[in-house]
């Protein structure tokens, strides 16, 4: 038999954000939440491999539902989750069911959030952007996710719910493993809220894959904030380079109060090249990224600045 045949699960379609928040506290780690499906699926249908290769022995480390989840909670009929909202004041608000093609289309995403505009933009197809969704990209903590390392460039922070409220977490530290979060089973993403940025801020996402439409053998994005060709602080993301996306802090405090100049950007490709922890993996080796790592850092640097 076929090991990429879905199992069976019992499906959810709730009303409202607080059905799905009951239904979240009532299975706990026996049920997952689908936004638009275009991972979970993908994941459901090699189950069976991810059972095999601990020849049938469930590996208390990872929740029951990594392996076979028993019950599915659909987000496609909750109200309220698929808004894209920008204010000076509160920044920008993404729910959990805002599509990428939605993100795309979004014109304060794009003059205001460009590294999170494009990271958007080259994720996928466009069969799958229709469906796919930002939080869900930020929840599937995988260490490649595009949103995952414009985001964490930008900074920022999810708003999850459970049975007892809502509570906010920052976006830095919420990837605790490779596909791993601190969201607990109970909880369901609600919201991405990310600060306004100062009009003296840019930003840019760049990514190397084989093909187009491949997913990312590394990934990169900064905000920087610039006073002419001086950087006077900034945020520098990277992806595919450890379990999970990773803030290059080494990066970045070598980078704040500095004209970018030759010398700095060869700094900054040292320095890039010791703090990632890239692994060999089917898209790429260790090597390559390590190689690769400083000078997609300052494509992501120039082209943010505008200047390649
Ligand atoms: C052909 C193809 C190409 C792809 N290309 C890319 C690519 O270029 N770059 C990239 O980064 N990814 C890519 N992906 C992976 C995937 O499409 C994206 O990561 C997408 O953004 C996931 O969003 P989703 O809404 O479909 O998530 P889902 O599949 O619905 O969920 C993903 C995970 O997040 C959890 N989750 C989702 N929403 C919530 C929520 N609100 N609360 C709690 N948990 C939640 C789910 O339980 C699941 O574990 C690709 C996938 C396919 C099939």
């Amino acid at each position: 038999m076929s090991s990429r045949i879905l199992p069976e699960f019992e499906l959810f379609f709730p009303q409202s954000i607080s059905e799905a928040v009951g239904l979240l506290s009532e299975y706990g780690e026996k049920m997952v939440v689908m936004a638009g499906g275009t991972d979970l699926l993908v994941h459901l249908k090699s189950f069976r491999e991810r059972l095999a290769s601990t020849a049938g022995h469930i590996d208390p480390a990872h929740p029951v539902s990594h392996y076979h989840p028993q019950y599915i909670l659909s987000l496609s009929e909750v109200p309220g989750l698929n808004h894209i909202e920008f204010s000076e004041k509160d920044g920008l608000r993404i729910g959990a069911m805002a599509s990428l093609a939605d993100v795309t289309e979004s014109e304060e995403v794009k003059t205001r959030y460009p590294a999170i505009w494009q990271s958007a933009k080259e994720n996928g197809t466009v069969q799958t952007r229709n469906r796919a969704t930002l939080v869900g990209n930020l929840l599937r903590a995988s260490p490649g996710g595009d949103c995952c390392c414009s985001v964490l460039a930008n900074g920022g922070s999810l708003v999850l719910q459970g049975h007892g409220g809502k509570r906010e977490v920052e976006i830095d530290g919420f990837w605790t493993g490779y596909r791993e979060t601190s969201r607990r089973a109970d909880e369901l993403a609600v919201e991405l809220r990310i600060p306004s940025p100062s009009k003296d801020t840019v930003s840019s996402f760049v990514r190397l894959t084989r093909t187009k439409l491949d997913i990312s053998k590394i990934n990169a994005a900064v905000s920087l904030t610039m006073d002419g060709k001086h950087c006077r602080k900034g945020r520098v993301a990277m992806g595919c380079v450890a379990p999970t996306p990773l803030r290059l802090m080494k990066a970045e405090a070598l980078m704040a109060d500095k004209p970018l100049t030759e010398d700095l950007f060869g700094s900054l490709a040292e320095t890039v090249a010791k703090e990632i922890k890239p692994i060999d993996d089917v898209r790429s080796s260790a090597e390559y990224r390590r190689e690769v790592a400083g000078v997609l850092i300052r494509r992501a640097i120039e082209t943010a600045c505008g200047t390649i």
